[in-house]
């Protein structure tokens, strides 16, 4: 998968003071399963090392202002950020990483000053704006927030489904093909957000008799959506159960309550996810439950990653 990256995470020594700010989950874990497409909006703009800039709010415009002398530096942050994004957007991207807090690329995280130097509100970087108006649906994070286990987890989630749907998109599927999808992401859909999934089953059902390009452009919108949400406990919780109930006529009384053990003390933050999922798929496998052990949920990223194996994966 393509994933564009902020260079200085990457390493590269593009900041204003001629440095980097290398981020070492992004390039040593995901650079396993990614090739990465560096950007730097300010280095092709001003040059590196050049004067720091900061975002000033005035009368609720986002200006760019230089630290050095005041001078108004927005257009051609502006057009180098264009420029940038059209060269990035080439590379069939699965998602994009930004440095937080910086003016461009900061994900809601830049600060904004007024003119009088206080420091007024956090906002998105000119880069991250431009960004999500041109990819309204691609996975993006900030590497500060990705210290998070949990918004971790959701988004290297978020960004192998997108991977898994670019990739059936390519294949020119057939219908089965797509049911087949839908079927195998039935319980990570659920997991995600359960009103889409159900929406979701109803455009493979066709009820209204599209044409197979309509129809797939239609799920492939609302895949996406759904793949955005952030799960939480309560939903992980109902998943689990309706996965441990495909044992019930396999499982004797004190392997059952074991199961239900470990799936409520997940709910409560006794255990990580991976503790009840490792169970289910141990069963599936014992029990050759194909369905479940075709669910993505059960595996929905590379398990060298072990983002499921922590207590702050899940909230
Ligand atoms: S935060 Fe963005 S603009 Fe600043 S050095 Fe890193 S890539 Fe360049």
């Amino acid at each position: 998968m393509n994933i564009a990256v902020s260079a200085c995470l990457l390493g590269e020594k593009v900041r204003f003071d001629g440095g980097h700010k290398h981020d070492r989950f992004v390039t040593d874990e995901l650079g396993k399963y990614a090739s990465f497409v560096p950007f730097c909006p300010e280095a092709i703009a001003f040059g590196t090392p050049r004067p720091s800039i900061k975002l000033v709010n005035r009368d609720d415009n986002i200006a760019v202002v230089s630290n050095k002398d005041g001078s108004n530096l927005t257009q051609k942050l502006l057009d180098k950020s264009y420029e940038e994004i059209h060269r990035i957007a080439d590379e069939k991207l699965d998602g994009i990483i930004f440095k937080s807090r910086s003016p461009s690329c900061g994900f809601g995280s830049a600060k904004a000053y007024l003119d009088n130097g206080f420091a007024d509100s956090k906002t998105d970087g000119v880069f991250v704006s431009i960004c999500r108006e041109k990819f309204p649906l691609l996975p993006m994070e900030e590497e500060g927030r990705l210290q998070d286990a949990w918004l971790r987890e959701n988004f290297v989630m978020q960004l192998f489904a997108y991977d898994s749907i670019e990739k059936l998109k390519e294949s020119r599927p057939s219908m089965k093909e797509l049911v087949d999808f839908h079927t195998r992401n039935k319980f990570l859909l659920q997991a995600k957000d359960e009103k889409l999934y159900r929406v979701l089953g109803n455009i493979v059902g066709n009820h209204e008799n599209l044409s197979f390009d309509e129809l797939f452009a239609n799920y492939e919108h609302n895949f996406k959506v759904a793949i955005s949400q952030k799960s939480s406990i309560k939903r992980n919780r109902n998943v689990l159960e309706h996965m441990a109930g495909f044992f019930k006529n396999e499982l004797s009384s004190v392997e059952k309550e074991s199961l239900h053990e470990q799936i409520d003390d997940y709910a409560k933050k006794i255990v990580p996810i991976i503790t009840p999922l490792s169970t289910i798929k141990l069963y599936a496998k014992k029990y050759n439950t194909s369905y479940l052990l075709a669910q993505t949920f059960l595996e929905p990223y590379p398990k060298e990653l072990a983002l499921r194996s922590s207590l702050l994966s899940s909230k």
